[in-house]
């Protein structure tokens, strides 16, 4: 208690500390090992009764000055110990004793060591900052592969890094481009193998290889060549496969842009999944985020209208054309229609739109669901567009009647819920009967839906009645509900 006191104050200031390399085995040893002394007990009569931390041959460690380091090789043979005790100054460590035994550490030998231990040794801690590498692997600077024992760990607070002692200089250039990229002098595309390949940056650490032409042309392509047809971010006009450059995007070639003559402006949309079919050459309502850069709806466009600050708009629009992306997604290529285009499908839109006109009407209608072996319905009432999903929907919170439930709840509880006139909803029904096996579904997965689901949209008539609407309707209700609100 009172050595740990001393040591306490004497610690106050903290110990210097030495950045030592733990000495590799002699020549010819058999086995061995590297201890910071830390305690040598009055008992201590072998090895196992020394305290403090194992240290690995050839590692770098960081020790206070004065820590005590012993360092035992054991040679075949005659069988032979060699015990070096080494003590740590700010330069290194230094012998301080050496025995040579026919037998391992022994008494005589620890009484020494205890004598030579530093008054603070019991406080001495080590810590590793490199150790040679037990396992193969390849430097993380340069991806040179380094067998056992040829590299180094660096050791960090975030794990350790295995890189080459030195790493070697490579190449300034190389005959061939592995992989493709951009041209380091005209910042032209190059295939794979079609260039060579120059180092940029430090030729022993993280330097990279840039593919360079062997003869740059006069009109180089900034990204790689088009595999298929595309539409042109630029111009949005088609650009047939092998023509133009991939660059964020589809591109035609710097220069060949034919913007349409038509003047009208054009947009890249993906189309909402379940939406019923989209044709070629039809017009139809769409609705569009413009993404960064894109201009917003221009003016006086055929049933144009933005309609929120992230300048998402809608627009009556003429399919021009439509693609599948390897993902699955459906994108439309459109331009605004024109009037006359516009025509009938504005004339439709107005019957909608009366139909919407505010009635009056101030009945609230009550929907009734009833759970079926579990599976609940919902009513989510259509708040505007969502650019993503076509419709925005808010679900509405039922109340729930177990009066007439039987006595698992399988059948006879109702959800209820209150739904207002001139809104929109989307209801969700469950239909018996389940599947035959549903016990078993819902042993599985407890989740599982077990029977069919009805989805409509509806809306609340002047007299207080529920009555289904088409996707179209409901589709054109938050564009009709804007206009008789302004
Ligand atoms: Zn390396
Ligand atoms: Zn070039
Ligand atoms: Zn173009």
């Amino acid at each position: 208690m009172t050595a740990t006191t001393t040591a306490a104050q004497t610690t106050a200031t903290p110990a210097p500390v030495a950045r030592t390399l733990i000495p590799a085995h002699g020549p010819g040893a058999a086995g061995g090992w590297r201890r910071l002394l830390t305690a040598v007990p009055a008992h201590a009569s072998s090895t196992r009764d020394l305290e403090g931390d194992w240290l690995d041959a050839g590692a770098t460690v960081q020790l206070p000055v004065g820590a005590l380091v012993v360092a035992v090789d054991h040679h075949h043979g005659p069988d032979r110990w060699e015990i070096t005790a080494l003590r740590a100054h700010a330069e290194g460590l230094h012998e301080v004793a050496r025995w040579t035994r026919r037998s391992p550490l022994g008494r005589r030998e620890t009484i020494r060591l205890r004598a030579l231990l530093d008054p603070a040794a019991a406080h001495h801690t080590a810590r590793t900052l490199t150790t040679p590498n037990r396992d193969s692997g390849t430097c993380r600077r340069c991806g040179h592969d380094l067998p056992s024992g040829t590299g180094l760990v660096h050791h960090t607070p975030s794990g350790t890094v295995l890189v080459c002692r030195t790493c070697p200089a490579r190449p300034a250039r190389l005959p061939v481009n592995i992989r493709p990229g951009r041209c380091a002098v005209c910042s032209g595309w190059v295939a794979a193998k079609d260039g060579i390949a120059v180092l940029i940056g430090n030729s022993t650490g993280d330097g990279r290889y840039q593919p360079v032409h062997r003869v740059c042309p006069e009109h180089p392509l900034p990204g790689p060549p088009l595999t298929a047809d595309a539409w042109c971010l630029d111009c949005h006009t088609p650009v047939p496969a092998g023509t133009g450059y991939w660059l964020r995007g589809p591109h035609h070639a710097p220069g060949t842009c034919t913007p349409p003559p038509d003047g009208l402006p054009r947009w890249i949309i993906t189309i909402p999944h379940n939406d019923t079919p989209w044709t070629t050459g039809t017009v139809r309502r769409i609705h569009h985020t413009p993404r960064p850069g894109e201009p917003h709806l221009p003016e006086g466009l055929p049933g144009g209208r933005i309609i929120a600050d992230t300048g998402h708009m809608t627009v009556l629009a003429h399919v021009l054309d439509l693609r599948t992306t390897q993902r699955g997604r459906t994108l439309a290529l459109v331009r605004a229609a024109t009037w006359t285009e516009a025509a009938p499908l504005l004339a439709a839109e107005l019957d909608t739109a009366l139909k919407a006109q505010p009635d009056g009407g101030t009945f609230l209608a009550r929907a009734v669901i009833e759970r079926l072996h579990g599976d609940r319905g919902w009513v989510a009432e259509i708040t505007g567009h969502d650019p993503r999903h076509g419709l925005a929907r808010h679900f509405l919170r039922p109340q729930t009647d177990y009066d007439n439930a039987d006595a698992h709840g399988h059948t006879g509880v109702l959800d209820a819920w209150t739904l207002r006139p001139r809104r929109v909803y989307e209801v969700s029904r469950p239909i018996g009967p389940p599947a035959k096996n549903w016990r078993d579904i819902r042993r599985t997965n407890p989740r599982a839906r077990v029977t069919e689901e009805h989805r409509a949209f509806v809306r609340v008539t002047a007299d207080g009645d529920i009555v289904e609407i088409t996707r179209e309707e409901a589709q054109a209700w938050p564009s009709a509900a804007l206009e008789w609100m302004s």
